[in-house]
């Protein structure tokens, strides 16, 4: 039989820290995709919508488009942005009639101004509209706060199980093979969400390693036994800062929610037991320009985490660049700076043209001062390039138009948008091969690791300022849950989960 659904997303990961207002129009400039337009955009990608589309193909369902949008991480998302943008979703679903399903491809983390917890609202919009019997489920990201609202509402939640996340198409894929067997009234799942009073900076908890790992290997473990569906342990992102941020665990079985509580009170009590080696070892931009000096071999990637625009941060950050000058770095890269109106002016400079111009520090001020950089320009570009890596392969991305200036020994690729350089991708389009490089700064807390662990020689994470920075004491928190670890130590919170 032939299903029918609607399919779907609005997705942002919100830093309520950050002074950059999410608009309509950041959802238009980073991804903004309706109708046919959606399904041609994404066909053959490895994102969630593109595994929508195959899993469409594989059951010769049909789909019916509505919206995707999503921006670049940053501050609260408008309200105006957010009801416009709900608005396109809701009314697609209306105007679809009678659908089987609804296919939806949310983040987890979005915070719009007035709306703490937007997937729980979406999803409770869209129940209203399609009533209990319409299956309605999403991929979420592994940095989504999930909160009780989000789980009664959908029938099936599924966290990626990676970070870097390298496992949207597959979580959509598997979304969509959940909702048929619920349609053929093969489950009749149910499920829990435990949330342990535990959030850490995201930088400690990427997937392949320490504490995360643990926990994933549980999970897969557990999914292995009959009735149960689904474990996903979410890292949750502290940055939103709303209060259901943090980690959680959601355990989905089939039709027994006694036990998808106990597996998910056991996975969250180990979460806890675990909370001491969500550890970092960061150097100071200064240390860490000094340490890649002294090797004899590069690349030694420098991860600016701190200033990872995919978390929030402004991405314009300076100390690292500031310490690469200040040391006379030869070899170097940074990738990248957004700063259109040094964009601007290498244009107007031309390609051999003398940049002598201050650069970065310009969102804010809490991502250092602009660097006083003279230079030559050396390559302009459109800035257009298409992911070859592990994450968002195949998507073509702009970083608008960029430039690299050459300021002795070191390459600065300075561009429009502000974007995760999560891809070498970015760097080979303007004619660097970071591969090459002695040192390359990169702009990322953990995407860039999918990438950049195949070719670098070392990783070194940077403890520089900025709005992702793991080091939680540089925030002042209003809304999340207190008494919370790391935020708060072990004697403020006592035992949250005694044996009686
Ligand atoms: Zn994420």
């Amino acid at each position: 039989m032939a299903w029918k659904f609607v399919v779907g997303g609005i997705s942002h990961e919100t830093n309520s820290f950050s002074p950059i207002e999410t608009r309509l129009a950041h959802f238009k400039e980073r991804g903004y995709l309706c109708g046919e337009g959606l399904l041609n955009g994404f066909a053959g990608t490895k994102t969630p919508m593109g595994g929508f589309i195959d899993f469409a193909r594989e059951t010769s369902s049909k789909l019916i488009p509505t919206v995707s949008a999503s921006a670049v991480p940053s501050g609260l998302v408008t309200k105006e942005a957010y009801l416009q943008l709900k608005k396109e979703l809701l009314d697609g679903i209306e105007k679809a009639g009678k659908i089987d399903g609804v296919l939806l491809a949310l983040h987890g983390a979005m915070v719009a101004q007035g709306f703490p917890d937007v997937e729980g609202d979406i999803l409770s919009s869209v129940r209203q509209i399609v009533g209990p019997k319409v299956v309605v489920v999403s991929p979420l990201d592994f940095h989504a706060t999930v909160t009780d609202l989000m789980v009664e509402e959908a029938d099936g939640l599924f966290g990626y199980n990676t970070y870097p996340h390298v496992d949207g198409y597959e979580r959509a894929l598997e979304a969509g093979r959940f909702a048929v067997k619920m349609l053929r009234k093969e489950i009749s799942p149910t499920s829990v969400v435990v949330r342990p009073p535990l959030s850490p900076g995201v930088v400690p908890a990427r997937t392949g390693w320490g504490p995360i790992k643990e926990l994933m290997d549980q999970a897969f473990e557990l999914e292995k036994q009959p009735g149960v569906i689904n474990v996903s342990v979410y890292g949750g992102f502290v940055y939103s800062d709303v209060y259901d941020a943090g980690m959680a665990l959601l355990v989905t079985t089939d039709g027994d929610s006694r036990r998808a509580r106990d597996l998910a009170q056991t996975m969250a009590e180990k979460a806890w037991r675990l909370r001491h080696s969500f550890v970092t070892d960061m150097k100071k931009p200064m240390d860490a320009v000094k340490y890649a000096l002294r090797q004899t071999r590069g690349p030694i990637v420098l991860a600016d985490v701190a200033d990872n625009t995919g978390g929030g941060a402004s991405g314009d950050g300076t100390e690292l660049l500031r310490a690469l000058m200040e040391q006379k770095a030869q070899e170097a890269v940074v990738v990248t700076i957004p700063d259109k109106e040094a964009v601007e002016r290498a244009f107007s400079l031309g390609v051999g043209g003398k940049f002598d111009g201050m650069l970065g520090g310009k969102f804010d001020d809490l991502h250092g001062d602009p660097v006083h950089v003279k230079g030559t320009v050396k390559i302009l570009s459109d800035g257009i390039f298409v992911h070859k890596g592990p994450m968002s392969t195949g998507i073509k991305s702009s970083m608008g138009r960029a430039a690299v200036i050459r300021c002795g020994g070191i390459e600065i690729i300075v561009n429009e948008r502000r974007f995760q350089p999560i891809d070498p991708e970015a760097a080979r389009s303007l004619g660097i091969d970071p591969a090459s490089k002695k040192i390359v700064v990169v702009k990322s807390s953990v995407h860039y690791r999918a990438s950049y662990e195949p070719i670098a020689r070392e990783i070194i994470e940077v403890d520089g300022p900025g709005l992702s920075s793991p080091n939680l004491s540089r925030f002042e928190f209003k809304n999340i849950r207190r008494p919370i670890f790391p935020i708060d130590d072990d004697s403020q919170i006592g035992d949250p989960f005694p044996r009686v």
